[in-house]
């Protein structure tokens, strides 16, 4: 008989009740720490006061009006992202996958405008993540994704990620309007995309007048200690996606994008009836004050380089389980020797939760905020874990 939840997830058999900082709470009370995050949403981690303040207060005036009336807590938030970004103009939706949906027509509309109908492709990378749609499957194209979900939109080219030779060569046939790329693979595995190949595929897309669409939904809003990840490339793109952590939990997406490449999307083009609500803006604008600070970011840089050479040394010490530590910031991966799976389920044994992804890694995506005595526990239990899985005798521990 089919679970009464349509089981398209392979559920861990845990089930949290409560969260407080990095923990979570099974109702027995054990505790977990969370180095999941949620897939890199819980930014400031679970239950901040401030945005439990924030939230709770913007439920107390209203929470949905429509996208047909002002929205203030809506402008507060495109008004503090606009500032501390390249953007000229926000549209906020629930979720990556929505912002994925947007940027594509986004794109296409602005070659449209132009009088260039024809330049509809879209090049993106194998090993991409850009959600579950019908857009975000045809854009990673993967066959674990796409297979029997056909007919699928059509116009997307993949290429292999960060081979900038076959960049060059794609992105100069006719037809191609944009390219999408995340700055560092998410659920790909912790892959990231060199700065030399950003800086190229900006100089392409300049050359070309080619629109370059940045999937920052999992690597932004400081998760490379950065705001978001193409900064320390120091270009910039003409259309962002944006999700997961700027809720810090609530479901908000956007996209980002410049006067220009926006220039197609003007009344009647784009809608969603929750998109920009108040009670995800309330708390999307609170979320944002905190990561743009300096000193909150200079905090992630720091806590990064703590974390990072701690888990070079929990590799080291169990070099039958871990192969490398890769990654930026906040945004780690351990790559496995044994089946991640396996090492995520120790992880649980241990008390700590980590993510899978492809290319055999574990995420390791912690709060922005977490304690540095979370970062010990939290190298103190993915030792504990690995012992468990190594070989008697294989490690020198
Ligand atoms: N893009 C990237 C890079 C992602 O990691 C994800 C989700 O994991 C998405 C898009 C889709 O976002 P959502 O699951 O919020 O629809």
């Amino acid at each position: 008989m089919i679970p009464t939840i349509l089981p398209t997830y392979n559920r861990a058999p845990l089930a949290f009740v409560r969260g407080e900082g990095s923990w979570l709470f099974t109702a027995d009370g054990t505790r977990y720490l969370d180095l999941g995050a949620g897939i890199a949403v819980n930014a400031l981690g679970h239950a901040h006061p401030d945005l439990i303040a924030a939230l709770t207060e913007q439920a107390g005036l209203v929470w949905h009006t429509s996208n047909v009336y002002q929205i203030p807590a809506q402008q507060k938030l495109a008004d503090l992202l606009t500032e501390a970004t390249f953007a000229d103009t926000v549209f906020f939706t629930n979720s990556g996958t929505e912002a994925c949906e947007l940027a594509v027509k986004m794109a296409r509309k602005y070659w449209f405008d132009q009088g260039r109908p024809d330049r509809t492709r879209i090049l993106t990378f194998e090993g991409a993540f850009h959600g579950r749609s019908a857009a975000g499957i045809a854009a990673a194209g993967s066959e674990k994704m796409t297979k029997g979900m056909g007919p699928l939109l059509p116009g997307f080219t993949q290429l292999p990620f960060g081979d900038h030779a076959a960049l060059d060569a794609a992105i100069r046939d006719g037809d191609v309007g944009a390219v999408l790329v995340e700055p560092i693979q998410g659920e790909g595995g912790i892959r990231t995309l060199p700065d030399a190949c950003l800086k190229g595929l900006r100089d392409l897309c300049d050359a070309t007048g080619v629109l370059m669409i940045l999937d920052e939904v999992q690597c932004g809003m400081g998760r490379t200690g950065r705001l978001f990840a193409h900064e320390w490339a120091g270009v910039t793109p003409d259309i962002m996606m944006v999700a997961k952590g700027i809720g810090g939990g609530f479901p908000l997406g956007a996209v980002l994008a410049t006067e220009n490449a926006a220039s197609g999307m003007g009344p009647g083009t784009h809608g969603s009836t929750y998109g920009g609500n108040p009670l995800a803006c309330a708390v999307g604008a609170r979320v944002t004050q905190i990561i743009t600070d300096p000193a909150f970011l200079a905090e992630v840089n720091r806590k990064a380089g703590l974390l990072r050479q701690g888990l070079e040394g929990v590799v080291a010490a169990h070099p039958d389980v871990f192969a490398a530590v890769r990654g930026s910031g906040l945004m780690l991966g351990l790559t496995c020797r044994v089946p991640c799976a396996d090492v995520v389920k120790a992880g649980h044994g241990a008390g700590v939760l980590t993510i899978a992804a492809a290319d055999n890694v574990i995420r390791i995506l912690p709060a922005l905020n977490i304690p540095d005595a979370d970062i010990a526990q939290a190298l103190e239990r993915l030792d504990r874990a690995a012992a468990s899985l190594a070989p008697v005798g294989s490690h020198a521990r």
